[in-house]
């Protein structure tokens, strides 16, 4: 067959191991997965309320307009309807920007390392993919992103906070990246972890598209809403920028509960808030116990960390696996020498310690 003569040098998509599989193969009977950035407190509860009640009519097509979501949201961010577009995790919103805009003689331009969604759909597109070194301290080099974009640049990503380092550029260092970059590109500022940001730094991006028109601002509600297995992404941009990725949009990408458990989810900022909360809690004992064994450990404003280890990544993840907790062996992510561990409830992280305590004295 014809296929594609560069997927030859791809890979599906590696997942983690599921918690079923890692009890079964280790006989292990409490297994935390801290592997995928996902809410260790669920989702709210008035989204299983919902379902319960759910008395859709499932032999119809959801709705093309996704209305009732697409309301909410407009309402919420003070955007007007027509500058958003809903999608199939903020996953599908990479698919459709890189399917609208990239092409072969096309560049795209991102960190390394960063989110590998991006580099992954720019390769099914033949486009040539620009990516630049991130700074000593994990932050992406802007500077060095303006130096290699150029008039063929069709997308820049700004992943921030970043996938896996979790840091966190002040929303001014953004604004003048944006004041300098070229205007024949489209920036798109990935949030996924939005919400998670404490950082006084951070203003609402998505106030910033009137003043940018090549900008698009990403969210998802599978992070801090909770809805990771819902797949509902969204993001915001100029109207013209919006109808365009409507051009290559499948009509019916969103599934009818998944709008409206996403609807419930977001009427309930109380929950959210206290996820964060909690969340910022829990990280300053990543911090801490970083510092008191002198791990290397990037500044995280998410619900994840990147935290050095003293052995092979590979074989850290195995030692934590057997000791039932599941996190991302930096290997795969471009950052050898660290795990990515996304942060848990109080209880998993005391767990976590523990079994990562065993990783010191080993070493
Ligand atoms: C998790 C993640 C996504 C994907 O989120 P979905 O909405 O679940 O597809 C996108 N970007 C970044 C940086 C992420 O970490």
């Amino acid at each position: 067959m014809n296929w594609k003569p560069i997927l030859s040098s791809m890979r599906p998509y590696a997942p983690g191991r599921s918690i079923a599989e890692v009890k079964r193969t280790y006989g292990l009977q409490e297994v935390h997965k801290l592997a995928s950035n996902e809410n260790p407190y669920g989702t709210s509860p008035a989204v299983a309320e919902y379902l319960r009640s759910c008395a859709d009519q499932f032999e119809m097509y959801p709705d093309v307009y996704t209305s009732g979501l697409r309301a909410d949201l407009a309402n919420y961010h003070e955007v007007d309807p027509n500058e958003l577009i809903i999608s199939n995790g903020s996953d599908e919103m990479v698919t459709i920007i890189s399917r609208a805009l990239l092409q072969p003689g096309a560049n795209t331009v991102m960190a390394s390392v960063t989110f590998p969604q991006y580099a992954h759909n720019a390769k099914v597109e033949g486009a040539e993919i620009r990516q630049v070194e991130m700074l000593d301290n994990g932050d992406h080099n802007l500077e060095g992103f303006l130096q290699v974009a150029d008039e063929q640049t069709a997308i820049i990503w700004v992943c921030n906070p970043n996938n896996p380092t979790g840091n966190f550029l002040p929303s001014q260092t953004i604004k003048d990246f944006l004041d300098r970059a070229p205007k024949t590109a489209l920036i798109v500022l990935d949030e996924a972890y939005f919400e998670y940001v404490t950082s006084s730094e951070q203003e609402d991006a998505m106030r910033w598209i009137h003043d940018y028109d090549n900008l698009l601002v990403s969210r998802t509600f599978s992070k801090a809403y909770g809805l990771a297995s819902f797949r509902i992404g969204y993001a915001v941009a100029n109207e013209g920028i919006i109808q365009e990725l409507n051009k290559v949009r499948n009509p019916f990408n969103c599934n009818t509960l998944a709008l409206g458990a996403a609807e419930v989810a977001l009427a309930d900022q109380q929950f959210l808030k206290d996820c964060v909360t909690k969340n910022e809690t829990e990280r300053t004992r990543y911090v801490a116990y970083a510092k008191e064994n002198q791990l290397a450990i990037y500044p995280s404003e998410t619900n994840f960390v990147l935290i050095e280890v003293p052995v092979d990544a590979n074989e850290a993840c195995e030692i934590l696996l057997q000791h039932g907790y599941i996190v991302r062996s930096g290997n795969l992510l471009g950052t050898p020498g660290f795990v990515r561990v996304t942060i848990g409830t109080e209880q998993q992280n005391t767990g976590f310690f523990k079994a990562f305590d065993q990783l010191l004295t080993n070493k």
